[in-house]
């Protein structure tokens, strides 16, 4: 697949421009916003308070294109540990739920009981949100994502089905690359992250899309572990 290595090493160059760089912007944006919000509580500037509550969330904006920007940077490989995906779900289904719930929008769980893996569990939270966000984004109105987990032979499958109206094909093969976004507000970082996280895991990544939803499938494989059934 060349098309993946040239997709690989454009991940790479992005994550040291993004450690190198994301820190220096951080502080002066920082500052920057700390004066606005000074500004913001005059009451000589009252009538300009609609333009600087503005530029406060257009830096907020900046400073979470850097926040995504930066996790695409991290590579932690020493705090990969034997983890059960259930149990990390678990962990972050409150926030999902809340996530959903404010839209009037549902997660549904289907979890199969799972052997553990090696998983470094910060980047599959972040997988799983990224993933998650991206279903609920796509019911503009109402709908369910579903997380499903279960266990094959020699794998550990993770999916995330959302009921939106799918992925239209002339941007699919553009799905991963840095910035790419159809959001008015979108960072378009979240699968390239995704993409990354999936690789550093050696877990195959996957989706299938049509009118009816999406569905991204991450394939990760058990050394030996059998699954019980
Ligand atoms: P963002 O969500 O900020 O736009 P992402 O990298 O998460 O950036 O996603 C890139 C693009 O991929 C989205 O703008 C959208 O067009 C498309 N996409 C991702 N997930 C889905 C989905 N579940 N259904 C439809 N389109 C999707
Ligand atoms: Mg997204």
């Amino acid at each position: 697949h060349s098309q993946e290595l040239a997709r690989l090493e454009r991940l790479n160059l992005i994550g040291q421009l993004a450690a190198g760089i994301s820190h220096e912007i951080r502080n002066p944006l920082t500052t920057v916003k700390g004066f606005l919000q000074f500004l913001g509580a005059r009451k000589q500037y009252e009538s300009e308070k609609e333009y600087i509550d503005l530029m406060v969330s257009e830096i907020d904006r900046a400073n979470s294109i850097i926040t995504d920007f930066l996790s695409l940077a991290k590579v932690n490989s020493d705090n990969i540990r034997l983890k059960n995906i259930n149990e990390i779900i678990g962990k972050i289904f409150p926030m999902l739920q809340a996530d959903a719930y404010n839209n009037n929008k549902e997660i549904l769980l289907d979890l199969k009981s799972l052997p553990e893996i090696m998983l470094n569990e910060n980047e599959i939270k972040q997988l799983i949100l990224n993933l998650v966000r991206n279903g609920l984004e796509a019911m503009p109105e109402k709908g369910k994502v579903t997380i499903r987990t279960y266990c094959t032979e020699n794998n550990v499958i993770l999916e995330i089905e959302d009921q939106g109206a799918g992925i239209p094909e002339e941007i699919r093969e553009k799905i991963g690359t840095p910035f790419f976004t159809t959001k008015e507000t979108g960072t378009g970082l979240g699968m390239a992250i995704s993409i990354g996280i999936a690789q550093r895991h050696h877990a195959l990544f996957d989706f299938e899309t049509g009118r009816n939803g999406t569905t991204f499938k991450i394939t990760f494989n058990t050394a030996d572990s059998i699954c019980e059934i």
